[in-house]
């Protein structure tokens, strides 16, 4: 059970990305915000796609789904619960839902508040999350269609997977969701070390993804919201949690 995973950035910053399971060589393609460099990178690979998952209605993320799904005849997966619908939904699905890809076990996992209904992607056996935009290397997505209240029990969720986790982001924000951190954590350690990775990486214009989940659970300041001493130096003695997560959302928008 293994997934190969490539990258294909799209406009400005967003990734798309293609899957091919290496036992029953099926390939899948997460978010496609564009067609063209999706098709373009399936056919370098040699790869035919076979279904798309989409985590949220934006269109930066479902924009390609209609061209994308009739040059290939892939099936559609994504939330029908999300606050507009997906184009070209095929199979609609929902937090707790799981479903076979070849010999992988995807389990869907709702994560809401940057848009109703998102839904990020868990493989089961690779180990892999298809986050979109509810979870982002140390940060998460904006709240446009929901509150701390409504994203906490998601983050929760997330934080829940093994530390092995390898986490692929609907964008390439890490750089600028670095410095945020730093700016409130300024005395995280392993913060700092992964400060100098991130401007290496981007500096050769490579992707800071996929992020390291476990590695994460101790810099992403949006998944450390309950952690008590960080509350109390921020002023929320007693307010971890919800409060502290909206104090921080708060915070990176201004920033
Ligand atoms: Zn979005
Ligand atoms: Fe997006």
């Amino acid at each position: 059970m293994s997934l190969d995973i490539h990258i294909v950035p799209i406009l400005s910053d967003n990734y798309v990305y293609l899957a091919r399971d290496s036992e029953s060589g099926k390939v899948l393609c997460v978010d496609p915000g564009e067609a063209a460099p999706v098709l373009a990178k399936a056919e370098d690979l040699g790869w035919e796609i076979d279904t798309i998952l989409i985590t949220h209605h934006h269109g930066d993320h479902v924009a390609g789904v209609k061209t994308l799904k009739a040059a290939t005849g892939a099936t559609v997966i994504g939330p029908g619960g999300d606050s507009q619908e997906i184009p070209g939904l095929d199979q609609s699905v929902a937090d707790g839902d799981t479903f076979a890809f070849g010999s992988e076990t995807f389990r869907v996992m709702g994560v809401y508040g940057h848009t109703a209904g998102h839904v990020t992607f868990f493989a089961e056996g690779d180990k892999a999350l298809f986050s979109g935009d509810a979870l982002f290397s140390v940060g998460c997505g904006r709240f446009f269609e929901g509150t701390a209240a409504d994203m906490w029990p998601g983050l929760l969720k997330l934080r829940e997977l093994p530390d092995a986790t390898r986490v692929y982001c609907g964008h390439e924000y890490t750089a600028t969701n670095v410095a945020f951190a730093a700016s409130i954590d300024g005395q995280n350690a392993e913060l700092r070390r992964y400060a100098e990775i991130v401007a290496v990486l981007r500096s050769e214009g490579m992707p800071t993804i996929p992020a390291n989940l476990g590695l994460e659970k101790k810099i992403n300041p949006f998944l450390r919201a309950d952690d008590p001493a960080f509350a109390e130096m921020h002023g929320f003695k007693g307010q971890e949690g919800v409060a502290f997560l909206a104090h921080i959302r708060a915070g990176k928008d201004s920033f």
